[in-house]
């Protein structure tokens, strides 16, 4: 069993009923609404009005997707071939109406976006496979091309001009192989953290209860770490006095020693608690 309703297709309400599915191998007819990219909404009054739903609604301006129908039930975007049923001939006939206009194709300015990808991958689950039986699309409504019930009932991508008993041209002369591709849909790594995720990170210190933000976390150590650097620096002045006056300091020159130590080990901590604290958070855009 595929998948019956498309996680990420919105739910259009249909105005005609669905049927049921004949059974025989699964398949896709693909039309366009002969209208301009971006007019989803105008086309889904069309179609609505006319009780000719296709399954999918896709709008390759927006990747704006709907549905209308369950995939494994019929649609109503085809004329029968007398008697013959075509919306309902196969294991599933999911019918796609792209709004666009067959010429110029809209494989030609379109990008796919993830919808479209949801898209395939809804199709691929009842086992259509990324081909076109009935080889070529019309060009023009005049053109010859497969309309054989030969043809339609393999498995596969038709346009509407490939079903028999069925005089429209649509989709027009689309690249085929260039609806199953999605070259600018690579997965797009996303868990990388910025700046400003790390900066305010909530970390937990070793005692495994206190807990801070990483920029209070640094802000912290830099005290630390300037108050030992401060200390370390006023005793080593104190003991580089002393060596220079092995007989002794008073009280007074210990204390000058230190203060003096403490301030220069101050001074060069603040140089690079400056460089720390530069790596300052960014705004993300
Ligand atoms: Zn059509």
């Amino acid at each position: 069993m595929g998948e019956r309703w498309i996680a990420e297709a919105e739910d259009l309400k249909a105005a005609g009923a669905s049927g049921v599915m004949e059974g025989g191998t699964p398949r896709v007819t693909l039309h366009v609404t002969v209208s301009k990219p971006g007019t989803f909404d105008a086309m889904h009054g069309v179609l609505t009005r006319a009780q000719a739903e296709p399954h999918i609604l896709y709008d390759p301006a927006t990747d704006r997707m709907g549905q209308y129908f369950p995939l494994d039930r019929s649609a109503r975007a085809l004329r029968n071939d007398g008697t013959r049923r075509t919306n309902g001939h196969g294991t599933v006939n999911i019918q796609v109406e792209v709004c666009a206009l067959p010429v110029p194709a809209f494989t030609d300015v379109w990008k796919p976006g993830p919808n479209w990808v949801a898209l395939l991958r809804a199709i691929r689950s009842w086992g259509v496979p990324d081909v076109w039986p009935a080889g070529r699309l019309a060009v023009n409504g005049s053109d010859n091309v497969d309309r054989s019930w030969g043809s339609y009932s393999k498995a596969g991508w038709f346009g509407h001009c490939n079903v028999p008993g069925n005089d429209h041209w649509d989709p027009g002369p689309i690249n085929q192989r260039a609806v199953f591709s999605t070259p600018n849909l690579a997965p797009v790594e996303d868990d990388m953290p910025t700046p400003d995720d790390l900066w305010n990170a909530t970390l937990v210190g070793p005692d495994g209860k206190f807990k801070a933000r990483a920029r209070d976390w640094l802000t912290y150590a830099n005290d630390k770490a300037g108050n030992a650097a401060r200390d370390a620096g006023a005793a080593l002045a104190v003991v580089k006095a002393l060596a220079a006056k092995p007989q002794g300091l008073t009280a007074q020159e210990i204390e000058d020693a230190a203060a003096a130590g403490a301030k220069a080990a101050l001074e060069e901590r603040i140089q690079s608690a400056t460089t720390v604290l530069n790596v300052a958070p960014r705004e993300t855009p």
